[in-house]
């Protein structure tokens, strides 16, 4: 199958691109689309063979269960049943945070196929805010499930061109709509109501919507607190090895005490990339890239992460050689990305 790439630069460009991308969508196919945390490769949710598509194209495992976009709070309540008690937390949440980089897990309607949600009884449910997306998902007017456009445990893309290199002769038709302006995935939250005024917010995936933007509405509960036994195999967004490059990848705490083994050729991902650490120019890296080299610090890192780890898996080195990220703010999303790179 050829790949057609449409550009959504111009309003033309992007009235065509919409167009063309809802008369497929509508006819059962799939279609990779550009959101604000990475590219997505969309299918009607209410159509189980085009989300087997999905599954098919992206080479995921059906044990993985899938994001469903939605456009607003209507179509949200015809796909999912919002337990009465965590019912104004899911109201705030959606007032806060949509449109916008926030996944919630809730009890899912028989309308969702079962191939979606992997059997589960709930659904992962978002708005994005990217406006080629919402355009599409208004047009269309049906959920969209949409897991990121790339194979099974490979890097997600932030780019179309990224895309064309995970999915190129998989799918009919990618719309490009320039880089993604978050550039790691959504923020997965499971909510539970509780005795206390605030509802526990379990934490399923670090991103964008951050602990601290959260913690205000909820108490965040993380890792071995979060899960219960039988919820960690059903959210591979949480495997050990995910988001891999094909070069190993090594997180080393201080990059400036780094030994190279003289036979082996390293790449180099920075953080602070300031030549005053000393670390650029200890060693002849094969690529250096540099996650935050103006002034945005962590939002910046987050947006340049996933086109980094590419040119430096692209740029041929033995191993990449990963500084650590701070773990706060969206910094713990990168670093939760990071970690899972490196194994
Ligand atoms: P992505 O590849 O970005 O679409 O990520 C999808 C991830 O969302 C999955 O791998 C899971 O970790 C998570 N997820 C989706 N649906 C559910 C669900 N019903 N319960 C828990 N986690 C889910
Ligand atoms: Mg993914």
């Amino acid at each position: 199958m050829e790949t057609v790439t449409l550009s959504a630069g111009t309003p033309e460009e992007t009235r065509d691109a919409v167009t063309e991308a809802v008369t497929l969508l509508n006819k059962g196919s799939i279609v990779a689309l550009p959101t604000e945390t990475v590219y997505g490769l969309a299918a009607n949710a209410f159509n189980a063979e085009a989300c087997t598509a999905i599954f098919e194209a992206k080479e995921r495992p059906s044990f993985d269960p899938l994001i469903v976009h939605v456009s607003g709070k209507k179509m949200l309540d015809s796909i999912v049943n919002i337990p009465p008690d965590i019912e104004e937390t899911v109201d705030i949440l959606i007032r806060e945070f949509w449109p916008g980089p926030l996944t919630m897990v809730l009890p899912k309607k028989n309308i969702i196929p079962d191939i979606v949600t992997a059997g589960l009884q709930t659904v992962a449910v978002r708005r994005s805010k990217n406006p080629i997306f919402s355009e599409i998902i208004k047009e269309l007017d049906l959920p969209l499930a949409a897991p990121s456009a790339n194979i099974f445990g490979s890097m997600s893309p932030t780019s179309a061109t990224a895309v064309h290199t995970e999915l190129s002769n998989r799918i009919p038709l990618i719309i490009d709509g320039g880089a993604c302006s978050d550039g790691v995935e959504s923020t997965i939250i499971r909510i539970e109501s509780t005795e206390r005024p605030k509802p526990n917010f379990h934490l399923l995936r670090p991103g964008p919507v951050t602990v601290e933007m959260l913690k205000k509405f909820g108490k965040i509960l993380r890792g071995q607190d979060s899960q219960s036994e039988n919820e960690r195999p059903n959210s591979p967004g949480q495997l050990a090895s995910h988001y891999s490059p094909r070069t190993p990848l090594r997180i080393v705490n201080c990059p400036e005490n780094f030994k190279a083994d003289p036979s082996k050729s390293y790449a180099l991902l920075s953080y602070r990339g300031q030549e005053k650490d000393g670390y650029l120019s200890i060693h002849d890296w094969k690529e250096i890239q540099i996650l935050s080299p103006g002034s945005g610090k962590l939002p910046e890192a987050a947006v340049r992460f996933f086109f980094s780890l590419r040119k430096l898996d692209e740029s041929g080195a033995d191993e990449i050689i990963a500084e650590p990220i701070p773990g706060k703010g969206v910094g713990l999303a990168i670093l939760d990305r990071l970690q899972r790179a490196a194994l």
